[in-house]
């Protein structure tokens, strides 16, 4: 009999969650003692996910996140510890709208067997932008509209809620602050970005992560790359992009911390070809938060770093 590679993924999938969940011995001990505290233990997929699990629950639960600093969410697959973590946990919190995209199919399987939320999949579809590279498709990059990130915090909020009634309360109370701090934060970033000039106000990034910025602050975003890195670019696509840049005398460009730099300069180099010097404006953290104990390592103090280097850079 011939399996075609995706039935035998498939498969392999089936049996390492099976495995994991009947040899409980195997638990990873960080989790074992906190379940034995009584405290939930949740996995998340990205850190921003995980900025909400502790904004709202603080130290009430054990929350980790398995795609850390400089980690590209669309090419991320699961490593065994991952997959232990997952099946331990008591929930699991991911983004969805195909934003993990190599791991949907270990999430959505999980999701069969043990609670899990997929915080931006449940949103208004009217509120998702359409992933233009694939009819059919959302834009998962929803963290970029503050306001929208405020449905997300709610989303794992009533999880929060629902799975550890007994500390609802708390959750609620903690929530209900966090998202005022969005709020002013949303206001904060649209006033930030009215300082540069209209003329300027294009962002160049490597990959089309900013849409739902670009929207919601009134920029207009130019990616090299599609919705996910996942896909290629062409040179078409660097000699178009070049002649905007040149044509539009944008003052910079900009890179993203989960994604190589090398579209990005070559867009810098295809300028300077034309005689037109265009910056690197800076590091701007797109699908992965800062290293934790910095500001940047929070979902607040990212945005304010990310508006930060790009007034800097447009203004
Ligand atoms: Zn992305």
């Amino acid at each position: 009999m011939i399996f075609s590679t995706d039935y035998l993924k498939g498969r392999i999938g089936i049996i390492m969650i099976t495995f994991l969940m009947i040899h409980s011995s195997c638990r990873s001990p960080q989790f074992q003692q906190d379940k034995t505290a009584g405290k939930l233990t949740i996995v998340t997929t990205t850190m921003m996910l995980e900025d909400a699990v502790i904004n709202i629950a603080k130290d009430s639960v054990v929350v980790e996140a398995m795609m850390g600093p400089g980690v590209d969410p669309h090419l991320y697959k699961a490593t065994q510890g991952d997959l232990q973590k997952l099946t331990d946990a008591d929930l699991i919190i991911y983004n969805g709208l195909f934003l993990e995209g190599k791991m949907e199919d270990i999430l959505e399987r999980l999701g069969k067997i043990k609670p899990t939320l997929a915080a931006a999949e449940i949103i208004d579809k009217n509120k998702i932008r359409d992933n233009l590279f694939y009819p059919g498709t959302y834009d998962p990059h929803i963290w970029f509209d503050v306001h929208l990130w405020c449905e997300v915090v709610q989303n794992v909020n009533k999880a929060l809620q629902q799975h550890d009634p007994k500390n609802a309360a708390y959750y609620q109370s903690n929530a209900t602050k966090f998202l005022k701090s969005l709020d002013s934060l949303h206001l904060k970033v649209r006033d930030e970005i009215l300082k540069i000039p209209d003329d300027q106000r294009v962002l160049v990034t490597a990959h089309d992560a900013f849409g739902y910025f670009g929207e919601a602050y009134k920029l207009e975003v130019k990616g090299l790359q599609g919705i996910s890195t996942q896909s290629e670019f062409g040179l078409r696509d660097i000699t178009d992009l070049v002649k905007y840049i040149v044509n539009n005398k944008i003052k910079a460009v900009f890179i993203e911390s989960s994604v190589s730099p090398r579209a990005i300069n070559a867009v810098v180099a295809g300028c300077k070809e034309r005689g037109f010097a265009v910056d690197i404006g800076g590091i701007l953290f797109s699908d992965a938060m800062g290293e934790k104990g910095t500001p940047e390592g929070t979902y607040i103090g990212m945005v304010h770093a990310n508006v930060k280097t790009i007034v800097e850079a447009l203004k």
